[in-house]
């Protein structure tokens, strides 16, 4: 069985055939333009879905995950032009002749570094992406996230400390919420430099402020035994030995546990698929689908 995946970002979508890391048989990257454009490319790339057996499509949302809601698979209450209330699955489906399933794009990361990375053998665990937005979800007790609508890590309130940081944020909806705060475009706001050319390291110590604190509330409401954090702005070298020490500060000590006690190198961790957890993720949600095996 081969499957289909899409890593459906605001910037690009990363779409690829295989079943796994060591078996990835074509793979491509298109830049997210207009709704109709990107997914007759998309479609164009999978060729009518010939000869898969399913596609899996990990997508930026807020996207409606309701299989019982006649708005499933569409994108909902998205800053990004154009792409509030496109029916993704659906345009997908109308031009794709195999099964579609569709979780949120740090939902199917998570799923991919269950199945092969940095949370193997894990059943509660977080994913975190920290790049032009902010996301996170993950699984609790063995299973992907979800409930009334799905996590949006990225939208929590954090303090917020006007004298040290007067910007007021940039989330449309909440203007200083966390990702208002720390997301990659907040970082070129605040700065007017992208965080790639952001090399004061007050800055960085203020990033990675942000960051712990949004950390420190995942690990008080959802306890994961591990927090992956992907994402561009985490490729500066310091930020996560700077974020793992902020974090055992802010967690003062409360925690009872070895991992939270001893430096949280093994405990706040990169990706170990890299960039490609979830395009890979989304290949596992296809077979999951397709086959109707849990992840183990
Ligand atoms: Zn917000």
């Amino acid at each position: 069985m081969i499957y289909g995946g899409i890593e459906a970002g605001g910037t690009k979508w990363v779409c690829a055939t295989g079943t796994g890391p060591d078996d990835l048989r074509t793979s491509t990257t298109i830049p997210t333009t207009a709704p109709a454009e990107t997914i007759d490319r998309a479609a164009e790339f999978f060729r009518g879905g010939e000869g898969l057996a399913g596609i899996g499509v990990g997508s930026f949302g807020p996207i409606d995950l309701d299989e019982r809601s006649p708005r499933w698979g569409t994108i909902t209450t998205t800053p990004k032009p154009g792409w509030a209330g496109t029916d993704l699955v659906g345009e997908l489906a109308g031009k794709l002749d195999v099964p579609l399933a569709v979780d949120t794009d740090v939902n199917a990361a998570a799923l991919g570094e269950h199945r092969w990375g940095a949370a193997v053998g894990l059943d509660t665990f977080c994913y975190i992406t920290v790049g032009t937005g902010i996301g996170g979800g993950g699984m609790t007790g063995g299973k992907l996230m979800h409930g009334l609508l799905h996590p949006e890590f990225g939208h929590m309130r954090i303090p917020h400390d006007r004298v040290r940081d007067p910007f007021d944020g940039i989330c449309p909806f909440h203007g200083d919420c966390f990702e208002g705060l720390a997301s990659g475009e907040a970082v070129r706001a605040r700065w007017g430099i992208p965080a790639e050319r952001l090399t004061d390291p007050h800055a960085w110590e203020l990033e990675a402020e942000y960051i712990a604190l949004g950390l420190v509330n995942v690990i008080c409401t959802l306890s994961p035994q591990r927090i992956i954090i992907g994402g561009g702005v985490m490729n500066e070298p310091s930020i996560f030995p700077l974020v793992r020490a902020r974090t055992a500060d802010l967690a003062g000590g409360y925690f009872d546990t070895p991992q939270l006690r001893e430096g949280l190198d093994d405990y706040i961790v990169a990706p170990a698929l890299g960039n490609r957890s979830g395009v890979l993720g989304a290949l596992e949600l296809a077979r999951i689908a397709t086959d109707g095996t849990a992840p183990s």
